[in-house]
């Protein structure tokens, strides 16, 4: 990983490759800032560019022996350590995951910690940096050779140090062993034990720009007008803008039932509504409640538009285009009971009632209320 396939951050890669530059390489360096951002990549770059045999232009050559090591992730002097569950009977080391983590960062290089846990032994159990993985460390760094000036030891999350682990590394941390470096890389700097946190040379690494996000989406395979769409409520963060996505292709498809109904019961087309009712009770029982809670969304969102209140920002762009004119079928004599029906057929499906039926009755309804003024 060199410094230029990272997306933005400018001012972090400067500090970064200044500190290797004036030889000012702290013992513990803490990138830290919201989840999605890219802090690990940074972080082995930053190791990267410190072993790099051949560094220039302000980054890692990416060809010399060690570049290569690094890109493969089998670095000699770079050791990985991270949050993991104890595999049945045996212990709770980093490295028991060696392959996983490898797998993990490759693949999702932003680091989803959700994806991390379901990628675990045991999904359920909360994933730690165990004492045995304190002890495993001060083993390496103790007895391990050395080929390179220093040592590097990323370490991803220590808000997720188990408290005699912190203590097993304060020693390490407090009085390095020759030349090793550790880079922790925190979404949550807060979590972190105050006697591990106060040691530690800290970076912050902000949120993606809106801009910087979108680039970031697009180059991740991201639709134009969908990247566009969602960088506005991912708050920078590429794991909530793929989430978000999601999300977003099922509010789509409620969004195509919902102007599908209102268009039909408008022009009271009950045939072509048996066969909507059929195709809503077919996304089963708690897709079909999420879709009645989205219908209430946008029957609200309409409603509030007489009152001139600008809510309109948590709709998506096709959907503002729709309630902008939909708006005006939703008023003071039918928004109550709408959603009141909405609300009933709701309780009807989660009391396992007949779906396909429950929709009709719901449609023929919508019928008569949608034309009341
Ligand atoms: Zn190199």
């Amino acid at each position: 990983m060199r410094f230029a396939d990272i997306a933005g951050h400018e001012e972090v890669k400067r500090r970064l490759r200044e500190m290797v530059d004036n030889e000012r390489i702290p013992h513990a360096l803490l990138l830290e800032g919201p989840s999605g951002t890219g802090k690990f990549m940074l972080a082995r770059a930053f190791a990267q560019y410190i072993h790099c045999e051949n560094r220039h232009d302000g980054d890692s050559c990416g060809e010399c022996p060690a570049c290569r090591q690094h890109e493969a992730f089998n670095h000699i002097d770079t050791i990985f350590s991270f949050p993991v569950v104890k595999k049945s009977g045996r212990t709770a080391l980093s490295d028991d995951y060696r392959d996983t983590f490898g797998e993990f960062i490759a693949e999702s290089p932003y680091m989803d910690f959700t994806d991390w846990v379901s990628r675990l032994d045991n999904v359920n159990a909360q994933p730690m940096i165990y004492v045995e993985e304190g002890a495993e460390l001060l083993r390496r760094l103790t007895y391990m050779t050395r080929r390179s000036k220093y040592k590097v030891v990323l370490l991803w999350l220590p808000e997720r140090l188990k408290e005699e682990t912190a203590n097993k590394l304060l020693k390490l941390v407090e009085e390095p062993f020759g030349d090793t470096i550790f880079v922790m890389v925190s979404n949550n700097g807060r979590g972190i034990l105050p006697t591990i946190y106060s040691r530690t040379q800290r970076i912050t690494v902000p949120r993606y720009s809106d801009g910087e996000l979108e680039d970031v989406l697009r180059t991740q395979g991201m639709d134009e007008a969908t990247a566009a769409d969602i960088v506005r409520i991912a708050d920078g963060s590429v794991n909530q803008a793929w989430k978000i996505a999601h999300v977003s292709a099922e509010r789509r498809k409620y969004f195509d039932l919902f102007v599908e109904l209102m268009r039909k019961a408008y022009g009271r087309k009950v045939l072509e509504l048996r066969g909507w009712s059929k195709a809503v009770s077919e996304l089963g029982r708690e897709p079909a409640m999420q879709f009645i809670d989205y219908c209430c969304r946008l029957i609200r969102e309409s409603f509030v538009m007489h009152l001139h209140v600008d809510r309109l920002l948590t709709l998506s762009a096709n959907e503002r285009e729709f309630v902008n004119k939909f708006f005006t079928f939703i008023n003071e004599k039918n928004v109550v009971d709408m959603i009141e029906l909405f609300d009933r057929s709701r309780r009807d499906i989660a009391a396992n009632g007949n779906a396909k039926i429950i929709f009709f009755d719901l449609a023929v309804r919508v019928i008569m209320l949608i034309r009341r003024k």
